[in-house]
């Protein structure tokens, strides 16, 4: 969930400045210690026990007294400094509601130019999150969530940069942290579409495999789960994963994205197609 939606009007500069604190102290410490957060933040004492128990109610930060008082930016504070650098720029001007949760990341619908989709990467939330609580297991200021959801953000906007406008995927407009902010799209998930002629839209999608496989990039988690139809028009989505034509392993992964929709298609519209046949015209 994202907490930071319903708070981020109200945050105040202080907040914000322990926020970004802590973010810069969690490069050093899986805890950032209160005298570090004193000493970066120039603020009282009292003032940041104060600011710091907000953040804490609101989810944007947790608290461990053991073995010294130390403070960590959890994922409710990390949106919140993604959305408030997203909205300073214009990016954003608004957040509207939740519109899909996958296994790695929240997407929300916002306001930007037009509508626009903004995706949070949340990985390693729990195990990691279990991880950092067991001290013997986190080498002081390692914080792979963090880290790991950046890159996550970061890879998946490259992948949109390079493929639009030569395939159909939603146009990227910004990233930040570990936030993507693209082109809304009012589509249906193709596994929950019921498509009047299935033949076409097979057709249409393994074209989209081959101009993705000409432009050296290759899904790597192509499913009828990462595909949304607007308008009879297939985009896809969800790229953080994506190789490159050249990785060692290229023509097993684009043979299992192709088998996915191919397996798909027979599966709901039994609609049989020759998965080497499949395979040439992407790759050949
Ligand atoms: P995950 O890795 O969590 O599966 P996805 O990129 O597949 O992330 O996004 C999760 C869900 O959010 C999708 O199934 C879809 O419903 C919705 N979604 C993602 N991107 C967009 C977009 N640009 N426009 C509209 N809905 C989107
Ligand atoms: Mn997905």
């Amino acid at each position: 969930m994202v907490v930071a939606a319903e708070h981020i009007r109200t945050l105040n500069k202080y907040e914000k400045t322990i926020l970004l604190a802590l973010e810069r102290g969690m490069k050093r410490y899986a805890w950032v210690p209160l005298e570090q957060i004193r000493t970066a933040t120039k603020l009282s004492e009292s003032e940041v026990n104060y600011r710091l128990s907000r953040l804490i109610a609101w989810g944007m930060v947790r608290f461990n007294p053991v073995p010294y008082d130390g403070y960590a930016l959890v994922f409710g504070g990390y949106d919140t400094l993604a959305l408030a650098t997203l909205s300073r720029n214009g990016t954003i001007t608004a957040l509207g509601p939740l519109i899909g949760e996958g296994k790695e990341s929240v997407v929300y619908e916002a306001l930007g130019l037009g509508p626009v989709a903004i995706k949070f990467h949340r990985i390693g939330g729990r195990s990691f999150a279990s991880a950092r609580l067991n001290r013997e297991y986190m080498e002081e200021g390692h914080c792979p969530w963090l880290i790991a959801s950046r890159k996550s953000a970061e890879r998946e906007f490259l992948a949109l940069t390079k493929l639009h406008p030569h395939v159909s995927v939603p146009l990227p407009i910004g990233q930040n942290r570990h936030t993507v902010v693209m082109a809304l799209i009012h589509g249906t998930i193709l596994n929950r579409c019921r498509l009047e002629c299935p033949r076409e839209v097979l057709d249409e999608i393994l074209d989209g495999v081959r101009r993705v496989y000409r432009a050296g990039v290759i899904h790597a988690d192509l499913s009828e789960y990462n595909i949304l139809v607007e308008d009879g028009r297939c985009v896809f989505i969800d790229w953080p994963q994506w190789v490159e034509t050249t990785h060692p392993n290229a023509a097993v992964i684009v043979a299992r994205d192709i088998d996915n929709i191919l397996s798909f298609f027979v599966r709901k519209y039994q609609l049989t197609y020759d998965s080497r046949d499949a395979i040439q015209c992407v790759t050949g």
